[in-house]
């Protein structure tokens, strides 16, 4: 999807009138909360899916820390707490499981769409209904004019993300669509995280290895232009009319356990 390729009140109107509720992830894990997730979630009021129910499940090991934000109509916050893993590579990972576990207990019984996301970033543009698909992916805006052989796939045969080659390489800061879908991909990719640890092996880049595996195997119905998750510090912006999300300012040393 790319700005000019589509008319976003024709999608609106197909779902507002096929009645889709969305429901968004975002985990805020640790110092990640104060520095993000207040960002994240006002921007999101703001540019996410308006028109259309969501439902945002925030996950956190502070839950009293979680900002109040003020929601638009039919519009509402779920807190969820989750351990903090020691290693920042497995708070990023073990999403994997935790979106799982919520799709089955809780969003299958209230959202038809899931769009799960990372919390450094913040919506800048419309990034609305023309996004919902049965399985979508994003292209990673540093890869996306890359050739293949530039692409930073995990290479270890060792490893269940083990891949010689693809087609794109994805950003996992972004991925969704039909619940079913992302059931099946986050029960995929957290079974071949953990037979990596058997096995004592972990991914280059960690669940975003997983996720390119995934949708090498089971492609995706819908990808979304780097326009979805921008990053302000790359200079060339010729492909780009329109930032609709962007990477916050990432502060490793400090924000990471
Ligand atoms: N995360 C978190 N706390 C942490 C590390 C990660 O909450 O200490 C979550 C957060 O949602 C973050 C995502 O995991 O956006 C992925 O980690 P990060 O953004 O650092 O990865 P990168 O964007 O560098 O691939
Ligand atoms: N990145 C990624 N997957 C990759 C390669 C890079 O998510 O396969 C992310 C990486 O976490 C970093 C950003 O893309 O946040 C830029 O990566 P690069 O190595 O170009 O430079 P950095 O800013 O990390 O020094
Ligand atoms: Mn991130």
């Amino acid at each position: 999807m790319w700005e000019g390729m589509f008319d976003p009140n024709l999608y609106d109107q197909m779902h507002i009138e096929g009645q889709s509720a969305v429901a968004l992830t975002v985990f805020a894990v640790g110092r990640y909360l104060d520095a993000y997730l207040k960002t994240f979630l006002i921007s999101a009021e703001q540019h996410f899916m308006l028109g259309l129910p969501v439902t945002y499940y925030v996950f956190t090991d502070e839950p009293e820390k979680v900002p109040n934000v003020t929601l638009n109509a039919k519009r509402r916050l779920k807190i969820i707490q989750v351990q903090k893993y020691s290693r920042w590579q497995d708070i990023s990972m073990m999403r994997m499981k935790t979106i799982s576990e919520v799709i089955e207990t809780d969003i299958r019984h209230h959202s038809g769409y899931v769009f799960c996301f990372d919390v450094d970033q913040e919506f800048k543009g419309r990034f609305g209904s023309e996004a919902l698909g049965d399985s979508v992916a994003l292209l990673h805006a540093h890869f996306y004019k890359l050739p293949k052989d530039r692409f930073t796939y995990d290479r270890n045969p060792k490893s269940k993300a083990f891949m010689q080659t693809g087609d794109f390489y994805y950003h996992a800061a972004i991925f969704g669509g039909l619940w079913e879908n992302v059931k099946n991909l986050t029960d995929t990719c957290y079974a071949n995280i953990m037979e990596d640890k058997l096995y004592d092996v972990e991914a280059l880049w960690h669940d975003e290895s997983h996720l390119n595996k995934y949708f090498w195997l089971y492609k995706p119905s819908k990808l979304l232009s780097p326009e979805y998750c921008w990053d302000p510090s790359i200079g060339d912006m010729t492909d780009i009319q329109v930032t609709r999300l962007v990477w916050a300012p990432k502060h490793y040393e400090t924000l990471r356990t």
